[in-house]
């Protein structure tokens, strides 16, 4: 049983049928899944998701699926980690951690898209999986296709981050690493998905897999007690998770399970690739694209897809936007761990030095409940700490080598 009513324009709300496409054939806008919000408002109560299991198909009435969930079945529902240090430090009043770092089954939110996708595509009747990828999108449908028995096709920039390469060979996909960035990535997978018939889920799957991000809106509410936050931040690449994250909450007060949502909805990026930020700073509708220099490589889109319509998320919620250095990325990622115990990747890194700045900047106020989206693992980007980690000497295994240690550290 499905909720799902198609596919609309968004620009110019021509009407599709539930079809792998995903530009509009009269006007090139970007298609989006509709559903019919009075037979959801009907059917998904609170006491029904709450009385199913801790993962994100328990929101199934507003996830484009029309059977059984088929893969990542035992994805999402991560904690909200109620973060008191960093609160305390930067003196706001609650601050919560939406930490996707421990997603299941690859450590990233790219865990809850994938899910929808490769279940999309088996009920079209693809083969072969396909995704051009910043690193742990390729992660995430290696091992989610691998377990479906699907054929795949993961293309990435060749000079990723060496765990996320392994974290995805691991799988046994076809690895094809492109000499080039990620927008010349993404260039050649559309002309692939043009040729073959394979569901590329960021390219010809798109409006289904970006459904997916909504389940990280659907449980933040939840987790928060059926209501949305006072302020959001999250990591920007194409720009999906944070229009998404905005849909989540849209959808969730249609159907009349949060009160009026007043949730100001802040972006992140890294200044080495600041497309959407920069737009969000000069109050522009034109996203300009840049070439990514950047250690935060999952961020790292030059020419985000979704830029504009990000922009103007924040623009109509109220929030705004920041960017963070290399270094102060870097430095935030180790405050994260010192204060919370959790450590994330750049991207996390970028949200959390962007939050600090927004906060600073009296765009974020100190008296309401801010979400900061935690959207991946720092074992996977170890080599951005490398130079500040220095590895202890080894001692001898006896008490007064230890002791000679002590008098040192103390
Ligand atoms: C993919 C990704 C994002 C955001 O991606 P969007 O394209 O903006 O949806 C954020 N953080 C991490 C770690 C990612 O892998
Ligand atoms: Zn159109």
């Amino acid at each position: 049983m499905t909720y799902v009513k198609g596919l609309r324009c968004v620009e110019c709300g021509r009407d599709y049928k539930s079809e792998p496409l995903y530009v509009c054939e009269f006007c090139f806008g970007p298609l989006e899944v509709t559903y019919d919000y009075v037979r959801v408002r009907k059917d998904m109560t609170r006491q029904k998701i709450e009385s199913r299991p801790h993962h994100m198909w328990r929101y199934r009435e507003l996830l484009p699926i029309d059977g059984e969930p088929a893969t990542g079945v035992d994805s999402g529902f991560t904690p909200l980690v109620n973060a008191r240090n960093l609160a305390r430090a930067w003196g706001v009043k609650e601050v919560y951690l939406k930490d996707d770092s421990v997603n299941h089954p690859t450590l990233s939110f790219k865990d809850r898209v994938v899910a929808v996708a490769v279940t999309k595509a088996r009920e079209f009747g693809f083969d072969t999986v396909a995704c051009a990828s910043t690193g742990n999108l390729a992660n995430s449908l290696a091992a989610l296709a691998a377990r479906s028995g699907m054929k795949r096709f993961i293309f990435t920039p060749s000079d990723l981050e060496y765990s996320k390469t392994i974290g995805s060979l691991i799988y046994q996909p076809n690895l094809v690493m492109v000499d080039g960035a990620y927008d010349e990535v993404n260039r050649l997978c559309s002309e692939i998905a043009d040729k073959y018939r394979w569901a590329f889920v960021n390219i010809n799957l798109r409006p289904f897999y970006g459904e997916g991000s909504k389940s990280m809106g659907f449980e933040i509410a939840e987790q928060l007690g059926w209501k949305t936050p006072d302020n959001i931040v999250a990591p920007n690449a194409s720009g999906s998770l944070l229009t998404k994250l905005w849909k989540s909450f849209q959808e969730l007060e249609m159907i009349g399970l949060v009160p009026t949502v007043k949730t100001k909805v802040f972006a992140a990026q890294a200044a080495g690739c600041n497309p959407i930020i920069t737009a969000i700073r000069e109050g522009s509708d034109i996203i300009r694209p840049v070439k990514p220099r950047t250690i935060a490589r999952s961020i790292a889109i030059g020419n985000p897809g979704d830029g504009y319509y990000a922009a103007k998320v924040t623009r109509d919620s109220g929030g705004y936007g920041a960017d963070a250095t290399d270094e102060e990325i870097v430095d935030a990622m180790q405050f994260l761990a010192e204060t919370e115990g959790i450590f994330v990747e750049p991207a996390g890194g970028a949200t959390v030095a962007a939050a600090k700045k927004l906060v600073d900047a009296g765009r974020i106020n100190r008296d309401g409940t801010l979400v900061l989206c935690i959207t991946g693992n720092g074992l996977k980007t170890n080599e951005v700490i490398a130079d500040r980690i220095t590895m202890p000497k080894p001692i001898k295994a006896n008490i007064e080598s230890f002791e000679e240690l002590l008098k040192k550290i103390q």
